[in-house]
């Protein structure tokens, strides 16, 4: 670790500390000489102070779990910027277009998550700039507005859609979605990671269903919300000719968990904005990010477009090897690397099995055993005899104490 790094982890070694149990002193846990320390001053431990117990995470972004960490460069971004006040119109705009460039498209906006820009790019297209109906959404005057959605692309995150006002229209293939299109259709959602939730596979792929929303002139809208890596998702889209692009900010593109990536027509991008905050009456405005998620978020996207994410790879496929290593001196077991096909999700991952005659626990217990331990870690789960861990969101520290404890646990069942 270099010396500025060490420096900039100092704040989150007491929790680390605390969350491993492992009472290690300062220095060890800092490959740095103890003279590069500032200051050792114990740090107030907020997990303590309020009784939350912190969480290894051997799973994956779950939002219940606070989604991912922040990168240390998105923390800087959030100190640096946190101690001066910013016109949240002109920084909203000035991030955007400086996202919108890196992205390669016509413009950008953080919002409050992808869910939240399901809400705005929604919006955006029900109201476009109009002031008055801006006012009255979700309750517009005339007949129900329209979102069309493949039947087999219904999902829990619809509601965001929905919260709108309009109505989804439901479409089995091309020639339903055709006739489905009227004067009241506002918009075409697609969701890209149907089949990677246990769709069929699309009826509709995504060219033919731009293709169709274009000839009539329906915005489309694609939900792409855990789809990097890889990191080329963040261009696929809006190249194909998706009107409006969502990503989440919080899952591994390791921003802020509040944030999000909206994208797309300029147009659109507009009259996003202007159903967002900081406007007061707008669908948007209990969906506030404010300086800190705008530019925790350019940071983040910054970094993430810039790593070297071959070496990233590499170094979850490494961590894999470390911990299958330590498991495999337990009797019978057995460990193998998942690479989920995604679009979501797309992450290397470890399934672990045994036999359970031999090493008598379930793969459910090791997961409660797990949760119920310290440091508490939750795992990707349990079914019949596999065992799922997660590798992309341990910190550097957590890859041998995860392989330990669990190495711990099916020992004692032998
Ligand atoms: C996670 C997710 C969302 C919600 O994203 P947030 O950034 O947490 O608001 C929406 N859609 C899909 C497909 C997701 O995976």
């Amino acid at each position: 670790m270099k010396r500025r790094d060490a420096i900039r982890n100092l704040s989150i070694i007491p929790v680390a500390g605390a969350a491993l149990g492992c009472g290690l002193p300062l220095e060890s846990m800092l490959a740095a000489p103890s003279s590069t320390v500032v200051s050792a001053a114990p740090k107030r431990d907020f997990f303590k102070e309020l009784g939350v117990t912190p969480k290894i995470n051997a799973g994956g972004t779950m939002t219940f779990l606070s989604g991912s960490l922040m990168m240390p460069e998105v923390l800087d971004a959030i100190n640096a910027t946190c101690h001066d006040f910013a016109n949240m119109y002109e920084l909203q705009d000035k991030a955007g277009a400086k996202i919108a460039e890196m992205l390669k498209c016509e413009a950008a906006m953080v919002t409050s998550g992808a869910a939240g820009a399901l809400v705005l790019g929604t919006a955006a297209a029900i109201t476009g700039t109009d002031r008055k109906k801006i006012e009255q959404l979700p309750n517009l005057p005339g007949p129900q507005k329209e979102v069309i959605i493949q039947k087999t692309h219904r999902y829990v995150f619809d509601q965001s859609v929905r919260n709108t006002g309009v109505k989804l229209v439901e479409v089995n293939d091309a020639a339903h979605m055709e006739e489905s299109i009227n004067e009241n259709t506002v918009m075409a959602l697609y969701f890209n990671a149907a089949e990677s939730w246990g769709a069929p596979p699309d009826k509709i792929k995504h060219e033919e269903f731009i293709a169709i929303a274009k000839r009539h002139n329906i915005p489309t809208f694609i939900d792409a919300a855990a789809d990097v890596p890889p990191v080329e998702n963040l261009f696929k889209y809006q190249n194909m000719g998706f009107d409006l692009v969502t990503f989440s900010g919080g899952k591994m593109i390791r921003g802020p968990q509040s944030a999000g990536l909206l994208f797309g027509r300029k147009d659109l991008i507009e009259a996003a904005k202007l159903n967002a905050s900081p406007n007061e009456c707008p669908i948007g405005r209990p969906m506030k990010v404010n300086k800190e998620e705008i530019f925790g978020m350019y940071a983040a996207l910054k970094l993430y477009l810039e790593k070297d994410h071959a070496k990233e790879w590499q170094e979850r496929l490494d961590r894999i090897t470390t911990i299958g290593k330590q498991l495999e001196k337990i009797p019978t077991l057995k460990y193998e690397t998942i690479v989920s096909p995604g679009p979501a999700n797309a992450l290397p991952g470890m399934k672990v099995t045994w036999d359970q005659s031999k090493v008598k626990i379930t793969s459910r217990e090791v997961v409660k055993a797990l949760n119920d331990g310290t440091p508490s870690i939750i795992t990707g789960g349990g079914r019949g005899n596999t065992l799922n861990i997660g590798v992309v969101l341990l910190r550097p520290d957590q890859v041998n104490v995860v392989a330990k404890r669990i190495k711990e646990i099916l020992e004692k069942a032998v």
